[in-house]
């Protein structure tokens, strides 16, 4: 049966691959820091046999893996980067670690383990039954701040894929069909010229002035862009005393879409408006690019895959103690918040989800860097059940449960379903040419081209005795 080996292989590796999980979720890591977490991928990589390619693509985390050979080429993606503010201890209440410390409050720190897992699985399944293909492993940096992803892409990672794959700890075992908006991030700098603010005004020309007249008129572009498109702003430099005319003004802007050439047209506009606000302030602005991401295409073929999988493997239970300590924790959860992601249409008697829930098809505004990803080959972004069910991404309740038992088991089934995945592409060659002809037809009209930070700096690894 295929996956017998690979369910029976992760089985033997699960010690090994718990303890990964628990280090890196023990040491939560800012994004393109996660030394400790590259360092002990690394090691249980390189104790399992395989080469690991180190700083790939110039990133100082990144790391690559790949077992076999000649097509297809199958990608197993995982993230391993924290969130500031989210420290937390295993138990069910709130209780940080470190007071306002990093924290996996979206349980990055299972999906290097799973995508592990899977790997040194396949191995032993694809030596056993002679099969062609190769997997590659990538260990992807700082999804969460800058998306290592498209940095890494612009250093040619991905190419190589035939088909991408990213499982994701989250309240369901769900695959998905869904659009996340892409995200773009700029800082519009307006230069203007100094004046005392009463005496001579005349003289003064206000770059404060400009970013307001930017921000007006940004809010007035709200009404005449599609639906899905978010634009969102901060003054981060507002001049320093009233009675100064600012020289110097700044404002951040972060915009989304669920279609990268809406993205692009929503840029070009937002740059004409900073023009024409420099024009009518008599100031000057440039515009320094902090990098994004792609919207996430889901390729149905892959999506439609990682379903008849999900519903076939072997699922680790939920123990009573584990849906007790769940309980405890959508205890803390806010109704109005419970009910704003299904908490009662999905599984009102339920505390850790239980099965598996039919496809996503419900567009996201949340964004992620597997976007670019997925303009470069078939990728499919899925879900597998771990947090408390009325839990939400970005918090401290999924910090409580993705270091203990219940973030291992989902790790572990994760593991599974993304080895069960592969196997289904590399012994069913028509399935991955069905989704390169849907990707096909999904990049019409569209090219891909990184959204690189104009300083992309990484600090150094750092030296240990
Ligand atoms: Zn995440």
């Amino acid at each position: 049966m295929l996956g017998d080996i690979s369910f029976k292989r992760i089985d033997e590796e699960k010690d090994d691959l718990i303890r990964l999980a628990r280090k890196i979720w023990e040491n939560p890591e800012q994004g393109n820091r996660e030394f400790i977490a590259s360092d002990a991928c690394t090691e249980l990589l390189e104790k399992a046999g395989f080469e690991v390619e180190r700083d790939y693509g110039g990133l100082p985390t990144a790391l690559r893996a790949v077992y076999g050979s000649g097509h297809p080429v199958i990608g197993l993606l995982g993230e391993f980067d924290a969130l500031p503010g989210l420290s937390q201890k295993d138990v069910c209440y709130r209780d940080p670690v470190v007071e306002g410390g990093w924290g996996h409050g979206c349980g990055h720190c299972l999906m290097c383990s799973a995508n592990i897992g899977a790997l040194i699985a396949l191995r032993d399944e694809m030596e056993a039954k002679k099969l062609k293909g190769t997997i590659v492993f990538y260990a992807c940096p700082a999804e969460e701040t800058v998306g290592g992803k498209g940095a890494m892409a612009s250093g040619g990672a991905f190419k190589e894929l035939d088909i991408a794959l990213c499982w994701h700890p989250g309240k369901f075992n769900r695959s998905s069909y869904s659009l996340l908006t892409g995200a773009n991030s700029q800082i519009f700098k307006f230069y203007g010229k100094s004046a005392h603010a009463a005496c001579d005004p005349q003289l003064g020309r206000s770059a404060l002035d400009a970013v307001e007249l930017m921000d007006v008129a940004a809010n007035y572009l709200r009404e005449h862009v599609p639906q899905d498109v978010r634009i969102h702003y901060c003054i981060i430099n507002g001049g320093s005393a009233p009675n100064v005319v600012p020289d110097y003004a700044a404002v951040k802007y972060t915009f989304r879409a669920l279609d990268i050439n809406t993205m692009m047209d929503v840029e070009k506009r937002l740059h004409d408006i900073a023009k024409g606000a420099a024009l009518m302030t008599g100031t000057r602005v440039e515009v320094e690019r902090l990098g994004g991401c792609y919207p996430v295409l889901n390729n149905h073929v892959v999506a439609d895959v990682v379903d008849e999988c999900m519903r076939t493997i072997p699922m680790e239970e939920w123990s009573t103690e584990n849906i007790e300590y769940a309980r405890k924790l959508n205890e803390t959860i806010p109704e109005e918040w419970k009910a704003s992601v299904a908490f009662s249409k999905s599984a009102p008697d339920t505390q850790l989800h239980v099965g598996v829930m039919p496809i996503d098809e419900d567009n996201d505004y949340g964004s992620s860097d597997l976007g670019d990803v997925s303009h470069i080959c078939p990728s499919c972004f899925y879900k597998g059940a771990c947090f408390p069910i009325g839990a939400n991404f970005h918090s401290w309740q999924v910090a409580a449960v993705t270091g203990m038992e219940i973030g291992f088991k989902s790790m572990i089934n994760g593991a599974r379903m993304t080895a069960l995945t592969a196997l289904r592409f590399l012994t069913e060659p028509e399935l991955v040419e069905k989704a390169k002809e849907e990707f096909a037809r999904s990049m019409t009209g569209k090219k891909y081209e990184t959204m690189l930070p104009d300083k992309a700096e990484y600090p150094p690894r750092p030296v240990r005795e």
